[in-house]
């Protein structure tokens, strides 16, 4: 099979999408029919063309076409999913003379497979049986089985707690475009599985940072966005999202007024009074999740404006600062991971989204650490709290779950338990001394938990019931009577059995017979093989009929146990069918309180946070920062929150706490820029980092890892630290360093915080000084922006006396015994060197290349002009003089030779040292 016929998106494409209406790309595959190229236009078989049917009107998704107990894909669809599955690929049947290509997934398995093709990029449409194949024959015995897609599951599309991130979000995002000159966009995301959906409009130059803090897994655009944004590079770097490109009619703003009303019905109004793209926006992604969803509704909240009054933070920044993913993309080592304390997964989900959007309105900043500040003051009701919350789970995926048609009674149960907890929840926070306006609007959520819900789950379901509501056996006893009644008849039943079974083995008189139960035999009757033929002859043949012989046992059927399995399948039925009205009534109910049920979810998720990073606070000893409208930015004794908790792990150093202030000055307005040199490996990187961090910390709602802190609202953090390439879009190392400090300087505005590394580094000498002092200058005479400035070109040092607001700082070092020891302090001043030949060794360069490197670096030291290689060229060339290696000798052998003095030996001392000398060599030869 050549590639070119593969219509699906393959991993790491760039795009994946179906076909868009009219356009159809030069070369494309025949979406409409995925075997036209092998079967020239004979008959399909009736099953052949019910799945040619179902899959052209799918184009795009790999089909998974329910089959009894398995999900089969045919044709291109089983080659793509059998290599990405790893699976085998074999035939079924034949289609006009050809093999039919086929792979198979067991239903039961299947949402593992469904996960590896949704992280690979594969998007997937479920088809259904939607009758049993005894009613299809009814309509003839070769009538197929009605099938349909009831689900076209895509990343940004899940709902299942097996495929999702449960601490994060997955959103799915739209974005609508509207061109009059410039570009402007809307970006509307949701988390169906939460039911959150958010909105805002931005600029072109905007767009990117945007999708870096949303993160959408799916990214829904019309061709022409697609196209726009693609050409103009509007995507953030390392985008990981699936693009799906859609028809244009799905953005179609003026019927987004119908979309929007009967979804929200009444409360649709304000969404209304918003622009064109922006209900453009909202309602592609609403028709997106009706089309994917196939009619199912999803438990969509109120549509919220997001972005206003949020901390700009650009996609680099982003990945410099590792605030949610290291730049390895591991979890593992951000910041998040550090500092996520929280007991539930909603509550790190809520941490993760506001560690992503911190805030620049003082007032909720205070308010947030107020509400951290009354855990943070009562460590005995922190930790009370967190105890409690362990019993307390994440409903609001299970309730999108049971809104869709996907969830069971364990769900319910979980709301029961949740509500439960929330009452409990709400008595401990009653011990707060005076809490804080925040905490008392969650004590009041929490306490008028809708209890009266609570106990209508509690009367219809057991303690212990099963995942699906097919399986039965989870209405409480006692809570309908017929079901009851049925269920008695069937636990009858088992002692008739038994009574039956006592009666065959005297009737017959083997003590071995058993009654058993199987699905395809239902009861029979089971003796051991040599027993047989004894039931196959007269009388006993009268009795009982003869139905399988395997290699140790021969099986047979009785009237009495067909009218009995007639009498239990019946009463099972019954007490099934009688179940499932009471699940499916329990859910209305259930689903009428949706509202307040995510209120409460949202109340325990927001507790959870907030106890979490007052237990954080308590822990790693942070303090509460001061904020306020003005400039100032005084760190005392700051430490980086993730390197602090590595080095304590490593156990070997502990981190050394830096001050920072960089508040403007007596009548100064504007903050201070200070220049930072010294050695590398001295701690310049993590100190820059770490400010920036506690910024971030302070203005998503944390205490702050330092003694004290008073920070003016920062409206941007900017950090670049540290180079990188981008090789995919075409831009050098040095290419992105100017691309990212261009974003700094053109849009870093007087309140924000610009933290600069190295800047100019990946070019000529000359060229890169100018750069960087030009760079300085920008940010102090033209920005005003508060910014730490680290750089290896000490002559950028003079700066400071010529700008007032420049001033030089130094990270402190110690030479002992010609090696270099980090003191990691930041004192005034400035480094007399770099060092970098002392960290080259320490590195583990090869001896001889240090020495060479100090042999230049004393030559060009020493140099009058700046023609460095007339000066270098004295020295006898490198190649030539490699000293040959040295030796290896042993010191302590040899040590013990040097001190022997032989005129003093003894004959017995001679002996004695003949026998250590020759211990001392083994010891040697042994390493
Ligand atoms: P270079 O100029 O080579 O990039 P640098 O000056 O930026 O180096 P960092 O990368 O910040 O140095 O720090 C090097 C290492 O020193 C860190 O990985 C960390 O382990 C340790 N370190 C940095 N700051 C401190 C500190 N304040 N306390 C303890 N250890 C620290």
């Amino acid at each position: 099979m050549n590639d070119k016929n593969i219509q699906y998106a393959q991993p790491n494409d760039e795009i994946h999408q179906p076909p868009i209406k009219g356009e159809v790309p030069e070369g494309a595959p025949d979406l409409q029919n995925p075997v036209s190229k092998k079967t020239g236009g004979a008959q399909p078989t009736p099953m052949m063309a019910q799945f040619f049917e179902i899959r052209a009107v799918n184009p795009g998704y790999l089909l998974f076409y329910r089959m009894g107990d398995f999900y089969e894909l045919f044709f291109d669809d089983a080659e793509i999913a059998s290599r990405a599955l790893g699976i085998a690929l074999t035939k079924r049947g034949k289609h006009l003379d050809q093999d039919i290509p086929m792979c198979g997934v067991p239903v039961h398995a299947a949402q593992d497979y469904l996960k590896k093709l949704i992280s690979l990029g594969h998007r997937v449409a479920v088809c259904e049986q939607m009758e049993n194949p005894a009613e299809a024959k009814k309509r003839g015995a070769k009538s197929v089985v009605k099938r349909d897609v009831v689900r076209l599951v895509t990343a940004g599309t899940l709902t299942e707690d097996d495929l999702l991130d449960s601490a994060a979000n997955n959103y799915l995002a739209s974005l609508a475009m509207i061109q009059h000159g410039d570009a402007d966009f809307a970006i509307c995301y949701t988390d169906i599985s939460t039911g959150e959906m958010f909105f805002c409009d931005v600029s072109a130059e905007q767009l990117s940072d945007e999708l870096a803090r949303i993160e959408p897994t799916e990214l829904i655009v019309a061709e022409q966005t697609h196209r726009f944004i693609i050409q103009n590079n509007l995507l953030p770097i390392a985008f990981s999202g699936q693009l799906a490109v859609q028809s244009a009619d799905l953005f179609n703003s003026e019927a987004a007024t119908d979309v929007l009303h009967k979804t929200f019905g009444e409360a649709a109004g304000p969404l209304l009074g918003q622009s064109r793209i922006v209900r453009s926006a909202l309602a592609a992604a609403i028709s997106y999740i009706d089309q994917t969803q196939k009619g199912a509704k999803v438990p969509l909240r109120l549509p919220q404006r997001a972005g206003e009054k949020l901390m700009q933070i650009d996609a680099a920044t982003r990945m410099s600062l590792e605030l949610l993913r290291t730049n390895r993309g591991e979890t593992k080592g951000a910041l998040r991971a550090t500092m996520d304390k929280c007991i539930t997964s909603a509550g790190s989900r809520l941490l993760s989204a506001r560690l992503s959007a911190p805030l620049c309105d003082p007032a909720a900043i205070v308010e947030r650490h107020n509400m951290v500040g009354d855990f943070f003051d009562n460590s005995l009701v922190t930790s009370l709290i967190r105890q409690k919350l362990k019993s307390t789970p994440d409903i609001v995926r299970g309730l999108t779950r049971l809104a869709l048609g996907r969830g069971g009674p364990r769900e319910m149960l979980a709301i029961h338990a949740a509500i439960s907890g929330a009452v409990e929840l709400s008595q401990e926070l009653i011990a707060l001394d005076r809490p804080s306006a925040g905490n008392q609007q969650l004590i009041d959520v929490l306490s008028n938990a809708p209890k009266d819900l609570a106990v209508q789950i509690a009367e219809r379901l057991q303690d212990d019931v099963p995942m699906l509501p097919r399986d039965g056996g989870f209405v409480r006893q006692g809570f309908d009577p017929e079901l009851d009644e049925f269920r008695k008849l069937a636990t009858q039943s088992r002692q008739v059995i038994a009574a039956l079974q006592a009666r065959y083995a005297d009737e017959t008189g083997i003590k071995a017979i058993k009654v058993k139960h199987n699905n395809v035999l239902g009861f029979f009757v089971e003796v051991p093989a040599s027993h047989g033929n004894k039931l196959m002859v007269e009388p006993l043949n009268q009795t009982f009929i003869h139905r399988q012989t395997l290699a140790n046992a021969v099986r047979f059927n009785t009237s009495e146990l067909s009218e009995l399995q007639g009498k239990i399948t019946h009463a099972s039925d019954a007490a099934l069918a009688i179940e499932l009205s009471i699940f499916e009534q329990l859910r209305t109910i259930i689903l009428d309180r949706t509202s307040a049920l995510q209120e409460l979810a949202d109340a325990l998720a927001e507790l959870d946070v907030c106890v979490a990073l007052g237990q954080l606070a308590l822990e790693q000893n942070y303090c509460r920062p001061k904020i306020d409208k003005g400039n100032a930015f005084e760190i005392k004794d700051g430490r980086h929150p993730v390197v602090e908790v590595m080095l304590a792990k490593g156990g070997k150093t502990s981190f050394v706490a830096n001050d920072c202030d960089l508040s403007p000055k007596d009548e100064q307005v504007n903050g201070a820029l200070w220049l930072i040199t010294g050695p590398n490996m001295g701690g310049k990187s993590t100190f820059l980092r770490q400010n920036a961090l506690i910024a971030i910390m302070a203005q998503m709602g944390s205490f702050v890892p330092a003694s004290a802190a008073h920070i003016g609202v920062i409206d941007r953090v900017f950090s670049r630290v540290g180079a990188a390439d981008d090789i995919a879009h075409g831009r050098s190392t040095f290419m992105v360093e100017m691309v990212e400090t261009a974003a700094i300087l053109n849009r870093a505005t007087a309140s924000s915080l610009v933290v600069l590394d190295e800047i100019g580094r990946g070019t000529a000498t000359f060229d890169g000084l100018s750069i960087a002092w030009a760079a300085v200058e920008a940010l102090h005479e033209n920005t005003g922006c508060r910014a730490l400035f680290a750089t290896h070109y000490h002559e950028l040092t003079a700066l400071s006396d010529r700008l007032d607001r420049v001033s030089n700082h130094t990270m402190k070092v110690r030479e002992w015994e010609g090696d270099v020891v980090f003191l990691h302090e930041v004192a005034n001043g400035t480094a007399d060197r770099s060092y970098g030949i002392q960290v080259a060794k320490l590195a583990g360069l090869p001896t001889h290349v240090v020495e060479r490197a100090q042999e230049v670096l004393d030559i060009l030291e020493k140099r009058e002009t700046n023609d460095v290689a007339s000066g270098v060229a004295q020295l006898p060339l490198f190649a030539q003089r490699r000293p040959e290696p040295k030796p290896k000798t042993d010191n302590l052998l040899q040590n013990r030779i040097n001190q022997i003095n032989p005129d003093e030996l003894t004959p017995r001392m001679a002996i004695d040292l003949l026998y250590e000398l020759k211990k001392l060599s083994q010891k040697h030869a042994e390493r």
